[in-house]
């Protein structure tokens, strides 16, 4: 059986500690999609399907990587794509309060869905999108954290 694993998030931008979980998680599945929950629109900095491209043009010499958007439940989408990991990244303790709480309760919805975790490399641990929007907004430059232009 194929390992699909679903990347989900809001990667507002996409960083490159984001790149780095994915390019590892290669080493684990046979396919990974990095997916941005459509449901938060109006609330983002980068607009989705700006960041989706951005993220296939990455990409695009990996064939075992893409990105699509989806509505809805995470789980639900991991149904419909034929998913059955959830790959996510934990740097700290918070990120660990949270991914916990939702990694239960995305099992308790579909029983067969896992999430796996890369820990952080140590070089990419302090990069967020919250810190990288906050930086833009104030015309700085993130390019040392985003894989991609932000044009
Ligand atoms: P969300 O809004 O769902 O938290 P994010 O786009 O902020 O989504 O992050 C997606 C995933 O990537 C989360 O599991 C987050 O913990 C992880 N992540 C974010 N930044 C890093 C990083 N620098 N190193 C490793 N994992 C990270």
């Amino acid at each position: 059986m194929k390992r699909i694993a679903l990347f989900p998030g809001s990667f507002d931008p996409f960083t490159k500690g984001h790149e780095d979980v994915v390019l590892r998680g290669c080493a684990l599945f046979d396919e990974i999609i990095v997916c941005i929950g459509d449901n938060s629109n109006k609330n983002r900095r980068f607009p989705v399907q700006f960041s989706v491209d951005k993220i296939n043009d990455l990409f695009q010499n990996n064939d075992a990587i893409r990105a699509s958007s989806y509505h809805g439940l995470t789980a639900d989408y991991a149904k419909e794509v034929g998913a059955n990991f959830l790959l996510r990244g934990l740097r700290n303790t918070t990120d660990f309060e949270y991914e916990n709480t939702i990694a239960q309760a995305n099992r308790h919805i579909f029983t067969n869905l896992e999430t796996v975790f890369l820990i952080t490399s140590p070089q990419y641990a302090h990069i967020s999108s919250t810190i990288i929007r906050e930086l833009y907004k104030y015309g700085q430059d993130v390019s040392d954290f985003v894989p991609y232009s932000l044009s």
